[in-house]
């Protein structure tokens, strides 16, 4: 099998800093996770940013020692540059373009200098390590230059990216001032995997407007060479959290949750922090719900579990705040000496304690404004062994293109929101069961492993077309034969095909 080498902002090890010494610890987040036994059976090299300047990484040969035992090579960023590329570029203009919010995103070219900069130093660590026969797999909106800058030092490299956030509309898109740049750098790769057709069309459709390529059939053809652009809805671990529900570190977890929400119904919502999640609608449509459906009062509790994020980025301050707020007064309108509504948790729960409140919900509403994915759709319904449990899913988030089954509402649109609690909290249980059964089969034949399969050979047979088409042209020998019977010729008689 051919040495794989995965290239991503974050790797799956992430070096913290405690009380002045550094310790290396798992990585939080879908990729390292989902991927983490996949991986590790191939012949595979991730290669990341370890969290801390480079430094400091080169201070503790320690620390960089363990790193590289586990096939983890770390990329060296300055804190200038983690400023401008991470908290910058990264989380102030490509996310929030990205997820179509243009009034949150900010232009700056210093932020830009810095990408083009950290993207130059994962290329040098990149080369450096990489031999003709590896397969490179390049991920997420960190490292869009990424792929031509290696393309330009490797040219016949296999080499694959895959976009994890949404890839937006061209009228949107075509706001960034380097957005040709950016095209251009995402076809350096023989492959671009999206999370569904449509930011899949949506990209294909900048690369014609913008760069004038001609595209047809998900295949561009770029200057010199045929690239694929194609869909790859990201799975999950699906046997962990099926699995987890049998754990007895969750069946204890379970109990400890069901003493304090008593007889309650649970609605569940889980996000991190993030003006994209849609957090305020949806405590606004339970406050609406509440409003309607006074059978309902003492009888349900909405579990708010909201996970830390860019604490330092102000959209996401003023957020924390607005959440806050809105908390406070629907528990403050609502509540009763034995009864909260909304149960506010600010942090990140563990796994077992999470997959606990994944099985014992009655209700999963997950309302993002746009999502790339929402694993935690997928998370909820796989731990869902008996059948019983609704899901409310945004039509924004990519995850509902897989999951018609849910309850599918608009997640600007509060009346769809709270007809769906109503209808959600009314289902039979046969219906329940029905519907999450034909979604467990498809999540549990698509999972993570087969997703990271299905991009696998994807990328082979591009490449393989690629060198059909090379054949096709004509060898150096040919074109001077041609040349010479051309001139030779008194009459010539050209078929071009
Ligand atoms: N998650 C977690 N701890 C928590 C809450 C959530 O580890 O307390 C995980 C959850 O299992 C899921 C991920 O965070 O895998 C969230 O992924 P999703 O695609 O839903 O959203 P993202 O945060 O990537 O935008």
């Amino acid at each position: 099998m051919r040495r794989l080498l995965i290239v991503s902002n974050r790797l799956p090890t992430t070096v913290q800093e405690r009380k002045g010494e550094l310790h290396l610890e798992p990585s939080v987040g879908g990729l390292a996770t989902g991927l983490s036994s996949w991986y590790k059976s191939r012949d595979s090299i991730w290669i990341g940013w370890p969290g801390i300047t480079g430094k400091k990484i080169k201070r503790e040969k320690d620390i960089l020692a363990k790193l590289l035992s586990e096939n983890c090579h770390p990329v060296s960023i300055t804190q200038h540059d983690v400023e401008a590329y991470y908290h910058g570029i990264c989380n102030r203009t490509i996310w929030p373009l990205f997820h179509h919010f243009p009034l949150y995103t900010e232009y700056s070219e210093g932020f830009w200098q810095a990408y083009e900069r950290v993207n130059t130093a994962f290329a040098n660590v990149v080369a450096g390590i990489a031999k003709p026969n590896d397969i490179i797999w390049i991920h997420d909106y960190h490292l869009m230059l990424l792929p031509k800058l290696l393309r330009e030092r490797l040219p016949k490299a296999t080499m694959g990216f895959f976009l994890h956030i949404p890839f937006p509309s061209f009228e949107i898109f075509r706001l960034l001032p380097w957005r040709n740049q950016i095209l251009e750098g995402l076809l350096g790769a023989d492959l671009v995997g999206f999370h569904t057709y449509d930011y899949a069309g949506h990209f294909l459709d900048s690369v014609h407007r913008i760069l004038g390529y001609e595209v047809a059939m998900g295949q561009v053809t770029a200057a010199d060479r045929v690239v694929r652009a194609d869909a790859f809805p990201m799975g999950i671990n699906y046997d962990l959290f099926s699995n987890a529900v049998q754990d007895s570190k969750t069946h204890a977890e379970r109990k400890r949750f069901h003493k304090k929400l008593e007889d309650c119904r649970v609605i569940l919502s889980v996000d991190r922090l993030d003006y994209t999640k849609g957090i305020p609608q949806r405590l606004e449509a339970f406050s609406a719900f509440l409003d309607r459906n006074s059978k309902f009062l003492r009888k349900v509790i909405l579990v708010l579990l909201v996970v830390p994020s860019r604490t330092r980025v102000g959209h996401y301050i003023q957020l924390k705040k607005q959440l806050d707020g809105l908390v406070g007064e629907i528990n403050g309108k609502y509540g009763t000496i034995g009864w909260m509504p909304v149960w506010y948790l600010y942090r990140s729960l563990p796994f077992h304690s999470l997959a606990a409140l994944y099985s014992l919900a009655d209700v999963a509403l997950v309302t993002p404004l746009r999502d790339g994915m929402n694993l935690v759709a997928k998370e909820y319904t796989a731990t869902k062994m008996d059948g019983k449990g609704v899901l409310i899913l945004s039509e924004t988030a990519g995850a509902a293109q897989e999951l018609g089954e849910a309850i599918i509402i608009n997640a600007n649109n509060q009346e769809e929101i709270v007809q769906a609690l109503e209808k959600a909290l009314e289902m039979p249980e046969q219906e329940q069961i029905e519907r999450n059964r034909i979604m467990q089969k498809r999540l549990r034949r698509y999972d993570v492993v087969q997703w990271a399969n299905e991009f696998m050979d994807k990328l082979l047979s591009t490449k393989k077309l690629q060198q059909e088409m090379e054949e096709k042209t004509l060898s150096y020998e040919m074109q001077r034969k041609l040349a010479s019977d051309f001139q030779e010729s008194n009459k010539a008689l050209l078929l071009l095909d």
